[in-house]
């Protein structure tokens, strides 16, 4: 008997799947699809009326009560903005909707614009009070945006709810920000493949053999549009306000929370490769770098999960 189940469902602003093998019901995958859609109402900038769209309405009018979750969230927001020196910033919102990333009509600002808007960004003006269950951003003109993690907080919602029904084996992908639970129904780890970010096939660059991981990746080719044969990607810098140029195309972590791990490549990414090893050595973390030449970096943490599928190494 087949009792393996599936859903693919579109939720926080791209697509999504969840695969369960072995035991458990489509009960359980449905309740984390309504899950990941509450998550979604509640955390969407773009949502009238959701938490993050009413702390954005009251910039600069004082605190505004908003949920748990929500709460949870932007603390932790806080905590990786801290941690990377303001490269993790979800008050990025006013630069990301001057470049129109996120649905809007993607254009390149003048330089003038971004100079008047950065001002308007920056997590210091960003309060949040778990006792009370409020937020306030200091100034009108400010916004959030938890786009840079929210994906990361549903994929460990998944889990916890698909492990609470009993299911020990599944690949949940939040366009992208991937929880490999347990092991293959064969007993081997889950093969995650590194996107070889310039190759059109799909083809991996390397593979991940994980168990009971987290993966995810944020990469300059993954939402992006074109002007003057200039390619302009959805990862702001906050010191520049522009696209984080550090010459990465994508940046992979492999961790055991996925809400860490999806602040963490977005700050990676902002930050560099050697920048990015130094905090990644601070925090004890592992991840895997591709560079604008293709060059493959890997930590030593990864050494005997990673498989590589061409002879570059760094
Ligand atoms: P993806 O959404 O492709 O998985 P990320 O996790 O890196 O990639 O998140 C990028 C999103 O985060 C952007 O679309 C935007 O909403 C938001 N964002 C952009 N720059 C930053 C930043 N420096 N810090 C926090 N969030 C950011
Ligand atoms: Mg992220």
């Amino acid at each position: 008997m087949n009792r393996n189940t599936a859903i693919d469902f579109y939720a926080l602003g791209t697509k999504n799947s969840i695969r369960a093998y072995g035991s458990g019901g489509s009960g359980a995958l449905r309740a984390a699809c309504r899950r990941v859609r509450a998550i979604d109402r509640a955390m969407s900038a773009f949502r009238p009326g959701s938490d993050v769209w009413r702390l954005n309405e009251s910039a600069g009018c004082g605190p505004v009560r908003l949920g748990t979750e929500t709460i949870d969230v932007l603390a932790r927001a806080q905590e990786y903005a801290a941690l990377t020196g303001g490269a993790f910033d979800c008050t990025v919102r006013p630069l990301t909707r001057l470049w129109g990333i996120g649905g809007e009509c993607e254009r390149v600002p003048s330089v003038r614009e971004i100079s008047d808007t950065l001002p308007n960004a920056g997590y210091k003006g960003l309060a949040v009070n778990r006792d009370n269950l409020t937020a306030e951003l200091a100034r009108k003109g400010m916004a959030v945006d938890l786009g840079g993690i929210a994906k990361g907080y549903a994929a460990d919602e998944i889990k916890r709810l698909l492990a609470e029904a009993g299911i020990l084996s599944a690949i949940i992908n939040l366009g992208g920000n991937i929880v490999a639970m347990g092991r293959r129904g064969d007993g081997r780890p889950w093969r995650i493949g590194v996107q070889d970010p310039l190759a059109l096939t799909g083809k991996p660059l390397a593979v991940l053999e994980v168990e009971d991981r987290t993966v995810v990746t944020s990469g300059s080719y993954e939402r992006f549009f074109i002007r003057d044969g200039v390619r302009y990607h959805h990862i702001i810098d906050p010191r520049t306000g522009s696209p984080a140029a550090s010459g990465l195309l994508s940046v992979t972590v492999v961790g055991a929370s996925s809400i860490d791990a999806d602040a963490l490549t977005t700050a990676l990414f902002v930050l560099g490769r050697d920048k990015g090893l130094e905090l990644l050595r601070m925090l004890n973390a592992d991840a895997v770098f591709i560079s604008e030449d293709s060059e493959l970096t890997v930590t030593d943490g990864l050494r005997g999960t990673i498989v590589k599928c061409s002879d570059k190494e760094a």
